[in-house]
């Protein structure tokens, strides 16, 4: 059994006329940036989400990026972020010359430790970014409650969690500005880069529209220095076709992850996803963690079972941002998973054979060597 770590298969093989369809149908249209299939995915995307509003910008990062200019955060401000994050989240803080303070997760849920925030807040502060990430939802009262008491913007990074709730509410809502991310990878991915802003808020929108677009809601009129990164006219058409699906897909997601859970229960020396109260989980990546990680990884490679570390290297170790100084030890809990995380496959379409045969190698790596931890 050969088991990539992921397969579009399973999505992508019976949505293929669909998909296609309305493929051509942007090619007849003669029409290719910002027209009708934009305009019906931000609605359908905004109904999906339950918000107000939606905008499709040309990727994840830049929705960060065109939120944070959106709310005028630049030099002198101080942004909250998770030390544990993909990249992406930084950089955006990076890119409006604001400060990234970095905040560690919960060792157990790897989600932004509400506990903490106070500690991180200055006269300063301008926003937090919490990431949903592996596809968690936040603990959002705890977060919400702590920006609304410090007048605080929040943005939330929801590139890994479409469709996850807090409480009953679809993450992605709670923000004033939230990003998202439909990279290929993601849980509703485009077929190239592709990303939205959404909000409740209809000036911040308005925004957001502009800033897109060159900074202009009338052609050739531009009101402030904006930027290009307008979803494409085909990647909207091909996440019209897909974001039908999405739930369907959600819920093999969650089944894998069950399978796994209960498959992977009781092995000493690793530890499986723990889901927070009122916090539901899309399973974007399934980590689990070891500390015999790299060698977990090497065995399951000889299985041809393919599998990620997301991610290797936390944000402040990389050379990126060797300038602010943050060595090793700076953020022990970012560390500590950087070390010990592995994503195993999750993909829909993976079938409870793959997923036994999976688990049963795991079990056998641990089994081989009783006395290594
Ligand atoms: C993927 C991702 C992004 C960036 O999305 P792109 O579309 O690749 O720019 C941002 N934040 C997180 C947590 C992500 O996983």
């Amino acid at each position: 059994m050969n088991i990539p770590f992921l397969s579009f298969s399973g999505q992508h093989d019976p949505i293929r006329a669909e998909v296609l369809a309305a493929m051509a149908r942007v090619y007849d249209s003669k029409w290719y940036v910002l027209g009708q299939e934009v305009e019906q995915f931000e609605a359908a995307y905004a109904a999906f989400n339950e918000v107000g509003h939606c905008i499709g910008v040309g990727n994840g990062l830049d929705a960060l990026h065109l939120s944070l200019r959106a709310l005028e955060i630049g030099p002198g401000d101080e942004v909250i972020v998770p030390s544990n994050t993909y990249i992406a989240t930084w950089l955006a803080v990076s890119y409006v010359g604001a400060t990234i303070v970095p905040v560690e997760p919960r060792l157990d849920t790897y989600n932004l430790d509400p506990q903490l925030l106070e500690a991180a807040i200055t006269p300063r502060t301008r926003a937090i970014i919490p990431v949903h990430l592996y596809g968690q939802a936040c603990e959002m009262k705890a977060i919400m409650s702590v920006a609304h008491q410090h007048n605080l913007y929040v943005i939330e990074d929801n590139a890994q969690a479409h469709g996850a709730t807090y409480n009953g509410q679809l993450t992605g809502s709670f923000g004033h500005l939230n990003a998202t991310s439909f990279y290929p990878g993601k849980n509703l991915g485009a077929l190239g880069d592709a990303g939205a802003v959404t909000s409740n808020n209809p000036g911040l929108a308005q925004r957001i529209k502009a800033l897109r677009n060159y900074g202009s809601t009338e052609k050739y009129l531009n009101n402030i220095i904006g930027y290009n990164s307008r979803l494409d006219e085909l990647q909207a058409a091909v996440l019209s076709a897909k974001l039908p699906h999405l739930s369907a897909w959600t819920a093999q997601r969650q089944q894998i992850s069950a399978w796994y859970t209960e498959m992977l229960a009781d092995i000493p020396g690793l530890t499986l996803p723990h889901t927070a109260p009122g916090c539901s989980h899309v399973f974007h990546v399934y980590v689990v963690r070891t500390m015999q990680r790299d060698a977990l990884q090497q065995f399951l490679a000889t299985s041809d079972i393919g599998t990620l570390v997301h991610y290797p290297v936390p944000p402040h170790q990389q050379l990126a941002y060797e300038h602010l100084g943050w060595g090793q030890g700076r953020f022990p809990v970012a560390e500590e998973l950087a070390r010990t995380s592995l994503s195993l496959p999750v993909w829909p379409g993976l079938t409870a054979d793959q997923v036994a045969f999976i688990a049963k190698q795991v079990r056998l790596f641990f089994e081989a060597q009783p006395n290594k931890y």
